[in-house]
């Protein structure tokens, strides 16, 4: 087989999308497994609604989502001269003609066609006429005046279809830029793409643009189009599902490769398998395996994946990722090292860095900015949650070291030698160093602070206790 390539052809018309990012996944996946190339096109040729803002934010996302592409970055706008040099050359071989329909009399051929039950469609009025270039012309293809165009989708399979459901379309506008089928046709050859992955919504597209690599005596390349994804009320995949732009899952602490995993299982398998890392899906994914059914979003299974790609980091680098999360919600700039235990303690108990941050600020903010939740502070900050505190305070003043061992040794004796129960004496506690009924182990949590820190915790819980 020649080199695999591959391409992702935004249109920079909004952020990137879930649909939009699995689909540059697919082909992703599918160049690197081949070692192949993956190409990066920007289809800016709306130009009312294309805008620099979102191809840089696209952008932004790939590189975020490590879809590294290969190559230079195309723009369409820049490439007219190339694609009116493709529809000369299907004007010289009488391919295509020039036709001075106006918009006008088109629609009224469209209505015809309506009004007698069928397809509307162009009928081909110039189709013979000779016309050549003038002011206000388009081109137009000829298409052949019978046969099926037939193709075989990568995810759908066989399809044709009988070409007098098409009419001669419109490849070059009167202004002069050439159709979206016309461009992409032209690039998806330069730039020698063997494998087009893209949403299901283009599958319509698909026979006129074959109808033109064969009109240019073209290579056909292999297409699969994968089926939209829906929200879990099978809806048009929205905000309402929980769906956000990738953008959004980086500010909220997803992992990339949390979303990547996440998004390749949507739409295509490999056995039972859920959890994959990047190396994994390179090594399966072969363009095989694409469901043709739709599949769901499911945020809480996306939260899932995060929570086991979280678990599965080594604690610094997760330390190291969680760093600009705390930074940002407030809690300063704090060293790695200092990130780590509190990693160790809490992310089990979260599924993205944004809550992974959240859940440190007890630990962080000094004793006085903690803040209490009320049903905890009045059930367990009481006389006798004060006579636990105090004694247990006592104990704590002059425990060396102190260290996590000791200090659970410590907790241990107070309650055995009082003849209590953890559970009666730990919920001070907690409640004295958190703020709430939440958090780690005792002991890891007193480590962390210090001696001095747990100590003016303990203080403040006992000036707050009620009788
Ligand atoms: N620019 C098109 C889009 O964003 C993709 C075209 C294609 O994949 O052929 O929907
Ligand atoms: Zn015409």
């Amino acid at each position: 087989m020649s080199e695999v390539i591959t391409r992702f052809a935004p249109s920079p018309t909004g952020h990137l999308h879930l649909g939009g990012a699995r689909t540059a996944i697919f082909n992703w996946l599918l160049a690197r497994h081949f070692g192949g190339k993956f190409c990066l096109r920007i289809e800016d040729t709306d130009l009312l609604r294309s805008k620099q803002e979102y191809t840089d934010s696209i952008l932004a996302s790939m590189r975020w989502l490590g879809l590294d592409w290969d190559g230079d970055l195309i723009y369409q706008t820049k490439r007219t001269d190339l694609y009116n040099s493709y529809v000369d050359k299907l004007l010289a071989t009488n391919h295509a003609y020039w036709c001075s329909c106006t918009a006008e009399e088109v629609e009224a051929m469209r209505e015809k066609a309506r009004a007698t039950g069928q397809k509307p469609r162009y009928d081909g009025h110039c189709r013979d006429l000779g016309l050549g270039p003038g002011e206000g012309r388009c081109v137009r293809l000829r298409l052949p005046d019978s046969g099926r165009v037939s193709f075989t989708d990568l995810v759908k399979g066989p399809i044709a279809i009988d070409v007098q459901e098409l009419d001669d379309f419109v490849i070059r506008r009167a202004d002069g830029m050439p159709t979206y089928n016309m461009a992409v046709v032209v690039d998806d050859h330069e730039m020698g793409l063997t494998h087009i992955i893209r949403g299901d919504d283009h599958i319509s597209n698909t026979p006129k643009q074959i109808l033109l690599y064969q009109a240019l005596g073209l290579e056909i390349p292999k297409f699969g189009h994968v089926p939209m994804i829906l929200g879990k009320d099978k809806q048009k995949l929205s905000k309402r599902h929980g769906a956000k732009a990738v953008i959004e899952y980086e500010k909220d602490g997803l992992l990339p490769e949390a979303l990547v995993n996440y998004l390749a299982r949507l739409g295509w398998s490999h056995g039972d398998q859920e959890l994959f890392t990047i190396d994994e899906l390179i090594k399966y994914f072969d363009g095989t395996s694409l469901n043709p059914s739709q599949a769901c979003f499911d945020d809480v299974k996306l939260a899932w994946c995060n929570a086991h790609v979280m678990r599965g980091l080594p604690l610094d680098a997760l330390a190291a990722k969680v760093q600009p999360f705390v930074e940002n919600i407030g809690l300063g700039v704090q060293p790695i090292e200092r990130l780590i235990p509190l990693c160790q303690m809490f992310r089990e108990r979260t599924s993205d860095l944004l809550g992974l941050a959240q859940s440190f600020r007890p630990l962080l903010v000094a004793a006085s900015d903690l803040s209490f939740i009320d049903k905890d502070k009045n059930k367990h900050l009481t006389a006798v949650g004060r006579t636990h505190l105090t004694k247990i305070r006592d104990i704590l003043s002059s425990l060396e070291p102190f260290e996590p061992e000791a200090i659970n040794q410590a907790l241990n004796d107070y309650v055995a030698t009082n003849n209590l129960k953890f559970k009666e004496v730990a919920p001070p506690v907690r409640t004295a160093l958190m703020g709430f009924m939440g958090g780690s182990h005792l002991h890891e949590i007193m480590a962390f602070l210090g001696r001095a820190e747990t100590l003016a915790r303990f203080d403040l819980a006992i000036s707050l206790c009620q009788d």
